[in-house]
């Protein structure tokens, strides 16, 4: 391996640099950058990926060399900081951290203070006059080292309780206990060195090893470490639930370290450009004064907020960064708006003073949950930080989705007081069942019951149950805390901080201010206010006019060149969905009006109509359908005012609706005045051996014509009665099922007859209209060019095109498409994202072919896959003119159409 193995930076310069994720992990490659950009950062070293890559190709072993180049690079660190790695008169300490192309936030290691030993730790003390210091970095080396080397990348996996780390934190609350102090920044010089003797013979004794004195020792058994990291399992399990492929691996930052902890004028913190909960532009952050590394995010104490303006109701009483040292702070501001101005979006960055001087210790692009990225998208865009196309792609379908779920009902929260309060980590409402641990919540769930996790505070381990849980609750941390930062990154409604609530792990019981709640008692969250209610709340989709959603969406609107309308077949819906900017129907299905509530006496005339015998009987039970129909269409050609509505007409199988109870056949055969015996031949004689394939679409139209005639005289009807009230119809007039165009001129008679009868009655000389067709069948693809001579619209029902292209029953695929995707023979189900390359080319082949013909011809596709992003960026690449989705869908469709036209 003749590649550079290790990348040095520090003192403004830096050998790589951000566009280097892959090679340096995130984390290198942005210290690179800041270091380059003239930032403050303590000077160190980036060991690359494909170290990570060789290691564990070759049996955990580093390519040759590589010691070599780490000697080097670690030559400029001592030359930089004028100190050398284990001088036992003034040692350089090294803190060694993983850092893979993407944050996998708490999910590997980090080893701090790295070159403490028995002979470095005196002429530390010396040198910096401070042996509280100094046995408070050894204890914490100490206990990360055990943890991280000796026991997590040796393999060795004790029982819940029973980790090293564990049984150090318990010895440390004892002695605190027995000394009378409530905060680690109580205990003095003398007890930290006790307390690091007694880590040592724990050590000595659980893990039957040595901690190792020797400064390289330690230094290579934390690179080791941190690869072994990347096939911890936590990381695995983060890894499957995000998606990160496994080759990836993740580069070793070593890096001189600055010390936090070195009393008043020293802290750590961890800070957002902009709250990554809200979007809100105000620098936001938590700090701990004398405090080390993870402090803040393991929220072992409360940390303080970073400055006046973004205080919470948790916090208020605490001293902010910008009031106890305004200096550091202003330093600070101008860095973090200098770093989000460079990167042009919101960082989230790590930042240590050590006696009064400022480090940056990483920065990265920050994660932010759904509402926050819709609001800094729009900010950053009106702050002209980044153009129109870019603000668009800064936020995901999934997170646009995030803004549609689900809330407490507004009116029903008003009734209710607040249990208690915690900090709002994670937007949204969410109701469930307490559970106490992750594997509770994993379990409660494959049962189908919504839970609820509740915790002193999470760690890495729980990932999965917090993915499992609806939502997050937790007594302590603080908005940067590992809760808050997994829950954001997903979503997921969240609570932390909350410190009215004390968690009995033990009894699987909870006081949350005073009020006993035990394992399975329902609560529900609000966490967008940060609200914790006793019991099941009512929730309701998130309604309600969404000012920012909608101005967001009007810059999508701009870019895309996809029309988005949608699937509905009420008024309601329709209403519903012009809301949520449909331009239109693109699928409106006729025979809706015979299932659900109200639709008994329409239903009853259908089945009269089908289970007609004579021309004579049919025509008299249409005639009593008709003014069903009409009411039905006219109601949601109304609600689509100006807007064009594509109408199905009726598509299904006819022995769909024929009665099967007794009681209704019975009803049946005495209104058409026949036996049971007669109704029950005919309609066995409906029945069909493969109804997809069979007697449905154009076909029942080819066979009775006078159901095509009803149902295009009631559009006809329905429209020029709103056009006699001022309104303006638009109906489609769509005919399913068609294969061949002859199908199409036979029923277009029909319609062209019946179109200028209308008009006759209601002395009109013109309704806005289209006739078309779906094309849903292979051939009709294939042979476009014809149908379009005739048809004036085409939409792909890609649902049927999918059955029919793979062959697939719809109904059937339950039986062997799970194996297809779990042997990666098809590596999505079709159903749900569009077959690009086989069904996608029977839909680029229709659009080709029908606009040969006619050039203005009108394409949409109006199946489920309207409404999936991967599959509205394919409609976008092959020129359809509109997708079209349930209501809901509909915001999430505009943002993917218009990320389709930027991509
Ligand atoms: P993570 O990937 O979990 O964020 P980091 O590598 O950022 O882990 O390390 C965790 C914390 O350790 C940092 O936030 C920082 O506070 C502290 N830390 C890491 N390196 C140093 C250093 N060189 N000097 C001081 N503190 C450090
Ligand atoms: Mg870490
Ligand atoms: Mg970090």
């Amino acid at each position: 391996m003749a590649k550079k193995m290790v990348y040095f930076f520090g003192k403004g310069k830096g050998e790589g640099n951000a566009r280097m994720k892959e090679l340096l992990g995130g984390k290198g490659a942005n210290l690179a950058e800041m270091a380059k950009l003239g930032v403050p950062v303590p000077p160190g070293f980036t060991i690359t990926t494909e170290v990570c890559t060789h290691y564990y190709e070759n049996r955990r072993t580093y390519p040759k060399g590589l010691r070599d180049e780490v000697k080097k690079a670690m030559g400029k660190v001592e030359e930089i900081m004028g100190k050398s790695f284990g001088d036992p008169n003034d040692p350089l300490l090294m803190s060694v951290r993983s850092g893979a192309r993407r944050s996998m936030p708490g999910m590997m290691e980090t080893v701090l203070n790295i070159g403490l030993t028995e002979k470095t730790i005196p002429g530390l003390i010396k040198k910096s006059g401070n042996e509280r210091f100094v046995y408070d970095a050894y204890r914490r080396l100490i206990m990360m080292y055990s943890d991280v080397v000796m026991e997590k990348a040796a393999g060795i996996e004790p029982k819940d309780d029973e980790g090293i780390r564990k049984q150090l934190e318990k010895i440390m609350d004892q002695l605190k206990k027995q000394k009378g102090c409530k905060l680690d920044t109580d205990l003095s010089a003398e007890d930290l060195k006790n307390l690091c003797a007694q880590f040592k013979a724990k050590v000595k004794t659980q893990l039957g090893k040595e901690f190792p004195d020797d400064p390289n020792e330690q230094l290579w058994g934390g690179i080791h470490a941190v690869f072994a990291s990347w096939n911890g399992k936590r990381a695995v399990s983060y890894r499957r639930i995000e998606g990160i492929p496994d080759e990836w691996g993740t580069a070793v930052n070593v890096q001189a370290m600055v010390f936090g902890n070195m009393g008043s004028d020293s802290a750590t913190g961890v800070a957002f450009t902009r709250n990554p909960a809200t979007g809100d532009n105000h620098f936001y952050g938590e700090w701990l004064i004398n405090a080390q590394g993870e402090d803040v995010v393991a929220g072992i104490r409360t940390p303080s907020p970073i400055n006046e303006a973004t205080k919470s109701e948790q916090n208020k009483n605490l001293a902010s960064l910008e009031t106890a040292m305004p200096r550091l702070y202003e330093q600070l501001d101008a860095i973090q708006k200098k770093l989000e101005k460079h990167y042009r979006d919101m960082q989230d960055i790590e930042f240590t003073i050590e006696r009064g001087i400022l480090f940056m210790l990483q920065c990265r692009v920050g994660k932010r949950n759904g509402p926050a990225a819709v609001r800094m998208a729009l900010d950053m865009h009106k702050e002209k930080l980044i153009k129109t196309e870019e603000a668009v792609m800064r936020v995901t379908p999934s997170q646009l989705d995030e803004l549609l779920h689900p809330i407490i009902d507004p009116k029903v929260e008003k009734q209710y007081k607040p249990l208690a309060k915690g900090l709002p980590a994670g937007p949204g409402g969410a109701a469930g069942q307490i559970v106490f641990s992750a594997p509770d919540a994993v379990e409660w769930t494959k049962q189908g019951k919504k839970v609820i996790l509740v915790r002193e505070e999470t760690n890495p381990e729980d990932v999965e149950g917090m993915r499992a849980a609806q939502a997050i609750l937790t007594a302590r941390g603080g908005m940067t805390s590992h809760a808050a930062l997994v829950a954001r990154g997903w979503g997921k409604c969240c609570i932390v901080g909350c410190s009215a609530m004390h968690v009995h792990l033990a009894k699987k019981e909870v006081t949350i201010d005073g009020k006993l709640l035990k394992e399975g008692d329902w609560i529900t969250l609000n966490g967008t206010k940060g609200n914790v209610y006793e019991g099941q709340l009512t929730m309701m989709d998130a309604s309600e006019e969404n000012q920012i959603l909608s101005d967001f969406l009007k810059i999508c609107d701009k870019v895309r060149k996809l029309g988005v309308r949608t699937n509905a077949d009420t008024p309601d819906d329709a209403q519903r969905a012009r809301q949520f900017g449909a331009a239109g129907i693109g699928l409106f299905r006729t025979e809706h009006m015979f299932y659900g509530k109200g639709s008994d006496e329409a239903l009853f005339l259908l089945r009269k109509m089908i289970v007609s015998k004579t021309e004579e009987e049919r025509k008299n039970a249409l005639a009593e359908l008709f003014p069903y129909v009409k009411k039905d269409i006219k109601g949601t050609l109304d609600a689509m005012d100006n807007l064009p509505v594509v109408i199905r007409l009726l598509d299904p199988p006819l022995h769909e609706f024929v009665p099967r109870d007794r009681a209704k056949l019975e009803l049946l055969a005495q209104d058409l005045n026949i036996s049971l015996d007669e109704l029950a031949h005919r309609a066995d004689a409906l029945h069909e051996s493969n109804p997809m394939m069979g007697h449905r679409g154009v076909r029942l139209g080819i066979t009775y014509p006078e159901v095509t005639e009803m149902q295009v005289r009631a559009i006809y009807e329905a429209a020029a009665e709103l056009i006699k009230e001022g309104k303006k119809p638009y109906p489609e007039i769509m005919i399913p099922v068609v294969c061949d165009v002859k199908e199409l001129l036979d029923q277009f008679e029909i319609v062209k007859r019946v179109y200028k009868e209308v008009l006759a009655k209601y002395k009109l000389k013109k309704i806005r209209n289209k006739v078309g067709t779906m094309i849903e069948i292979p051939r009709a693809s294939l042979v476009a060019d014809k149908i379009a001579q005739v048809a004036e619209f085409f939409s792909f029902g890609t649902n049927d095109m999918t059955q029919m292209g793979f062959g697939f029953s719809r109904d059937d695929i339950g039986g062997f498409l799970p194996d297809y995707l779990k042997k990666g023979i098809l590596p999505k189900d079709p159903f749900q994202s569009i077959d690009q390359e086989g069904v996608g080319a029977l839909i680029r082949i229709g659009i080709q072919q029908g606009r040969k013909t006619r050039q203005d011809l009108e394409d949409g596709i109006g199946g489920e896959h309207g409404g999936e992003p991967d599959s509205i960026e394919f409609c976008h690449r092959v020129g359809m003119n509109y997708v079209s989705c349930s209501p809901f869908r509909v915001p999430i469709a505009r943002l993917a159409a218009a990320q389709a036209a930027v991509k």
